[in-house]
């Protein structure tokens, strides 16, 4: 990893930095994804939790309801609302949005997921593996990153 990553929402109160690479990077595209950022998909880079080092501010907790009758936490700025990462289950990995990072562009998603409900003029490139739905973290995660998520969630 060069320098660490660091992102804020939108006002500036808060501020996070990423203590090392993340465990993968998904580009999703599912309609929670869309509806939730109201784009067309969402850049999730997902991080062991004590990975996630907020700088200043204090991000405010949001359950938002899902199409499955699920809720998915969302962080967001308590002034500006801005989203700046999310839970899915586990409190030990979080989802943070590529699109608040100081660079987005120094991201690439290692895979891009429920491309079924994909919007059409959106194209994939074909370095990445592309799924209709999910796809086994073990076929796919580096050797790494799969004993990073296990330390995480053991602990
Ligand atoms: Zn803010
Ligand atoms: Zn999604």
């Amino acid at each position: 990893m060069d320098a660490p990553r660091e992102g804020r929402c939108a006002c500036g109160s808060i501020r996070y930095r990423l203590t090392s690479d993340p465990l993968f990077v998904h580009c999703c595209h599912c309609l929670n994804c869309q509806r939730q950022t109201g784009s067309a998909f969402v850049v999730n880079l997902l991080i062991e939790t004590d990975r996630l080092e907020v700088l200043t501010g204090a991000p405010q907790a949001v359950d938002v309801p899902r199409d499955d009758g699920s809720t998915q936490r969302i962080y967001r700025c308590p002034d500006c609302q801005v989203a700046l990462f999310s839970e899915y289950g586990r409190p030990e990995v979080r989802f943070v949005r590529g699109g608040t990072l100081d660079d987005p562009r120094g991201v690439t998603p290692d895979v891009h997921i429920f491309t079924k409900s994909k919007v059409d003029w959106v194209a994939l490139p074909d370095s990445a593996p592309a799924f209709d739905v999910y796809y086994d973290r073990h076929e796919f995660w580096p050797a790494a990153s799969l004993e990073r998520l296990e330390a995480a969630l053991a602990s």
